[in-house]
């Protein structure tokens, strides 16, 4: 419990620390300061094909310390840098990162990167993304976007249009916490995505037989709007197990990997089960 306290203060601290004492411009410079000068970084996690046990892709995430070296969390900085815009530079640095990353690993098939609603507003944001695809030289459909369900989203037909934009150029665009906005069920219906992420409450709350009904029924939802789930945040065997009997492969979560240094997932991309060899997910997975 005081581990815990001491986490909490500590966020607390950071966070208004982050928004200062005249607000969001000192936000923003400590943001910038700290992409000047390196504070920010990468981390990848594995999504997971538990039929084959292979690596199927990595969500790149954003990491950042203050200038004495602690660790801030995404939910502090990122909501700063979406107000003040830094967001947009953060944005297509982390967008370099990962191509970066996929250039140099013939082995990941995909990288996927967040995007806030901020930067899809932007009018060069495809521009961006498609020049970096370009400089890396990687083939586009190993890029995937993870866009937030949310209002910004469902009805507007500028998100159409970029959406078409990119499917366009073969970058593909993943909806990520697939049920915990208000605007889910609209976005499925209105917009097509490569793959849905479905929101780590799910399969944190599977325990209990309502719990696991209400999820295989959001992945049979899923799939009858002919869409490919992800499902997010499995931090034990068993939830793999039961969530696989529901016909799900591709999976994200500690028990599979936490996020991880670049030179970390490298280790973890040449240290596969072989694809020529039947795999055996009870073995591997199972208890
Ligand atoms: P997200 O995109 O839904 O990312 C998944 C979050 O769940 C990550 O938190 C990840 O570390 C965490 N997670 C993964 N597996 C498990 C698990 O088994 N159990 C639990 N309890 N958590 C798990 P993280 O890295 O703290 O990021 C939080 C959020 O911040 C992200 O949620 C995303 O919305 C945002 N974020 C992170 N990096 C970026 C970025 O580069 N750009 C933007 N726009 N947003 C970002
Ligand atoms: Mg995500
Ligand atoms: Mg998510
Ligand atoms: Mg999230």
């Amino acid at each position: 419990v005081a581990k815990e306290e001491g986490r909490n203060r500590a966020r607390v601290f950071n966070a208004r620390m982050l928004h200062g004492a005249e607000g969001d411009d000192l936000g923003a410079e400590t943001l910038r300061s700290a992409v000047a000068d390196g504070r920010i970084s990468a981390v990848f996690q594995p999504i997971v094909d538990v039929s084959t046990g292979r690596i199927w892709a990595a969500e790149a995430l954003m990491r950042l310390k203050d200038a004495e070296g602690r660790a801030i969390s995404p939910e502090a900085f990122i909501p700063v840098a979406e107000r003040t815009g830094v967001i947009l530079e953060m944005g297509a640095w982390i967008l370099r990162e990962a191509c970066d990353l996929l250039a140099s690993e013939p082995a990941l098939p995909i990288v996927s990167v967040n995007v806030s609603a901020r930067q899809i507003d932007d009018p060069d944001f495809v521009g961006t993304v498609e020049a970096v695809v370009r400089a890396a030289g990687i083939a586009p459909s190993r890029l995937a976007l993870e866009i937030t369900e949310s209002g910004q989203i469902s009805g507007n037909p500028e998100v159409a249009r970029l959406m078409d934009r990119l499917s366009e150029s073969g970058i593909r665009v993943w909806l990520d916490d697939f049920g915990t906005g208000f605007a889910g069920l609209t976005c499925l219906s209105e917009l097509r995505f490569d793959m849905v992420k479905i929101d780590r409450f799910f399969v944190q709350s599977c325990d209990t037989p309502r719990g696991a009904k209400l999820l295989k029924n959001i992945i049979d939802l899923v799939g009858n709007c002919s869409q490919r789930p992800i499902v997010e945040g499995v931090e034990e065997a068993r939830q793999i197990e039961l969530v696989s009997s529901f016909g799900v492969d591709l999976f994200q979560g500690y028990h599979l990997g936490r996020p991880m240094s670049r030179h970390e997932l490298k280790r973890r991309l040449a240290d596969q089960p072989n694809p020529e060899e039947p795999f055996d997910l009870t073995a591997a997975f199972g208890d």
